[in-house]
């Protein structure tokens, strides 16, 4: 059993999630370190702001620099200097976004850096990631655009299953665990057979792929439900891509786990700052002469020693400071709200704790643009 459940109220829950880098209290948020970096920040700035695990990018990864020079290098934990547990996706959504030409085999597509052909097969997946050393792997799946036929939706469902059968018997590694992914688009019957039929082949916990692709919340909240019911207890369920305050809430209110978005840290970088009182930017005059933190109730490293005018100062003239420290406060803010979240799970007020951020930030945005 890799996850025990410490805590339920609802059908929310808090645990304690065990890998071969150390446990993650759950509900977690994995930071993305793409290219084997979480833009801005390094293995200690990690450590610093909290994070509990980290998710990279296999894609990227065995394009450059190659999973074989990752491995030659003791691994990813080595290679980029991070201590905890660390979650490799397969690659699938990143090759789906590339007009791949997609087979029974599997998927070819030519290469981000340097136009060359590549092909990625389930068996290559398990193999990259296996090389890449992760705590956990993913199951290659097929993705299909939403909105779509269903009967395409059912077939890149249909074709992710078998697939997922063959990434389990190309598993080499008995020290890294392996999640299945569903499919399935906004259609609940065809969400509710992939969950159920993922489950049936015994994964070490489940992701729910094709979701945060456009769909609406009511969609997401529905997909999630039907695959949370038919999903194991004791295994760890993952919405992939998911990031954002509203969307997260939603998601543990109806069972899920774990969490990964490249939301806080792209957002930073655009200058919006998360707090629990709204997001906003940075770059308004009104925080010129601000003397204040971003957060003054947030205990982040940039919160502690810089004022909002500084870090505008900063944005304003493209300093890479700026950039950095805003990345510190946002992911300290993200990894904040999963404690908030495990807390008021632990005490049972885990609904009340949801309409109240909500409100609060609803009613923070507004006051900001008044200001
Ligand atoms: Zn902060």
């Amino acid at each position: 059993m890799t996850l025990e459940i410490e805590a339920r109220d609802g059908m929310a829950r808090s645990g304690v999630f065990r890998t071969a880098h150390g446990t993650v209290a759950t509900p977690a948020f994995m930071p993305v370190g793409t290219r084997g970096s979480v833009k801005m920040l390094d293995g200690d700035d990690l450590e610093r702001v909290g994070a509990q695990m980290v998710l990279s990018n296999t894609y990227h990864l065995m394009l450059r620099p190659g999973s074989d020079v990752v491995r030659d290098l003791g691994g990813l934990h080595d290679f980029m200097n991070w201590r905890g547990p660390i979650l490799t996706d397969s690659g699938g959504y990143q090759v789906f976004s590339l007009d791949a030409g997609v087979s029974e085999i599997g998927v070819t597509f030519r290469s981000t850096y340097d136009g060359s052909r590549v092909e990625l097969t389930p068996e290559r997946a398990i193999a990259v990631q296996e090389d890449l050393g992760s705590d956990i792997a993913v199951t290659l799946d097929v993705l299909v655009g939403l909105p779509a036929a269903r009967s395409v939706v059912e077939a890149a469902m249909q074709r992710t299953l078998r697939w997922a059968a063959r990434s389990m018997k190309a598993r080499r590694r008995g020290d890294q665990q392996l999640f299945g992914i569903i499919q399935g688009g906004t259609d609940p019957s065809l969400r509710s057979e992939s969950a159920a039929r993922t489950a049936e082949l015994g994964f070490d916990g489940y992701a729910v792929g094709g979701l945060s692709v456009g769909e609406s919340d009511a969609e997401r909240d529905r997909a999630i439900e039907v695959v949370v019911g038919e999903l194991p207890e004791d295994r760890v369920r993952y919405t992939m891509g998911l990031g954002d305050t509203e969307g997260m809430l939603h998601a543990v209110a109806r069972g899920i786990d774990l969490f990964d978005c490249v939301l806080p840290t792209r957002l930073a970088r655009h200058g919006k700052v998360l707090t629990p009182d709204g997001d906003y930017s940075i770059r308004r005059a009104a925080h010129t002469r601000s003397s204040i933190p971003l957060d003054p109730s947030c205990a982040c490293r940039t919160c502690t020693s810089y004022s909002r005018g500084y870090l505008r100062h900063l944005y304003q003239t493209g300093e890479p400071t700026g950039l950095r420290l805003l990345t510190m406060h946002n992911v300290t803010y993200t990894l904040n709200l999963m404690s908030w979240m495990r807390n008021a799970i632990m005490e049972g007020h885990f609904e009340r704790f949801m309409a109240s951020t909500i409100e609060r930030r609803v009613s923070g945005v507004s006051r900001e643009s008044l200001a």
